[in-house]
């Protein structure tokens, strides 16, 4: 298997592709603070008489969860070259979704906090749960304990003895959770990219440590779940339970599609953020087992990347 997840990795696949491809995919950029570059690439054919064509914007937000990176790269490959990282050709047929629909990929909406990991991929081999999340986290310098996590915080309000991966520099001081703050390359990249066409469906990829539990994979639904317009909470459950039955059949073990479960304040923020944008474009994350090895990387991969196909063969199937 090749597991492409480090930024460098990512940025020479992706302009090789640019370089060679012209035809199909585009590249939409933006700089971090710390001068790392995020990626977003369109692939996309021509279209059957100028018809405007669906589109799927798939994200992965966090640093620490690389497994939906290394998918990423997995689907972009077979969409753009018809081959597999491995150099296998693809069991999809990629010439019929470029011709019908237009998928955008960020696999890694924070290089800069991927740069700060210590492995490529988290195999549960290596590090205790608790070592992973003072990774992932970072280590707090007062308290000596796992650092908080805040939306934004600035140097001096927090020190950290160890800078967590999931953290984003945005200023000199100032750090930010991507998925939390408008300033984020996620934020900012994916409301650019809204500006420029209309997504009909949008993929975050995830992980989590399934801890006492032995699920190992689930689909999360808005927040705001219940109390979207009917038609985008039917597409939202139906999406998700396809993602659930393909995981099914590779023989995970997922829990059922769930709308995620913050109350308080950590719902208020998500409403706030983004409960606009819930109520118009069908939207579901994925959560993958993350440094466990019951889930190792390649089952990691395969269910990230099974979601990104049934995302994409979906909205192929039912064009809106
Ligand atoms: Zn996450």
């Amino acid at each position: 298997m090749v597991w492409i997840a480090m930024p460098a990795q990512v940025e020479t696949c992706v302009l090789g592709w640019a370089h060679e491809y012209p035809a199909h995919v585009s590249v939409t950029t933006l700089s971090q603070f710390d001068g790392h570059t995020v990626y977003a690439v369109t692939v996309t054919g021509p279209s059957a008489g100028g018809s405007v064509k669906p589109g799927l914007l798939c994200a992965v937000p966090h640093a620490h969860e690389p497994a939906g990176t290394a998918a990423c790269m997995s689907v972009l490959c077979q969409l753009i070259t018809g081959q597999t990282l491995e150099g296998e050709p693809s069991k999809h047929d990629v010439v019929a979704i470029r011709n019908g629909v237009v998928v955008t990929i960020i696999p890694d909406a924070n290089p800069g906090g991927r740069a700060r990991a210590p492995v490529d991929a988290w195999d549960g081999m290596q590090y205790t749960n608790e070592e992973f999340l003072a990774c992932a986290f970072g280590v707090d310098a007062r308290s000596g304990q796992r650092f908080p996590r805040p939306n934004r915080w600035r140097v001096g309000e927090l020190e950290a003895s160890r800078l967590g991966i999931v953290w984003e520099q945005v200023g000199a001081d100032t750090y930010v959770e991507p998925n939390r703050d408008p300033g984020s390359s996620l934020f900012r990249l994916t409301r650019q990219l809204s500006a420029e066409r209309t997504y009909n469906r949008w993929l975050d990829l995830h992980q989590t440590e399934f801890e006492g539990t032995d699920r190992n994979c689930q689909v999360l639904l808005p927040v705001t779940q219940d109390e979207l317009p009917p038609p985008i909470r039917d597409e939202n459950q139906t999406w998700g339970h396809e993602i659930t039955q393909a995981w099914e059949a590779l023989g995970a073990r997922p829990a059922p599609p769930q709308a995620l479960g913050y109350t308080g304040s950590q719902r208020d923020y998500f409403v706030t953020l983004w409960g606009e944008h819930y109520r118009r474009t069908p939207e579901v994350s994925t959560e993958v087992q993350n440094n466990r090895a019951s889930t190792p990387p390649q089952t990691q991969r395969d269910l990230q990347e099974a979601a990104i196909w049934v995302s994409i063969e979906g909205l192929l199937r039912n064009p809106r």
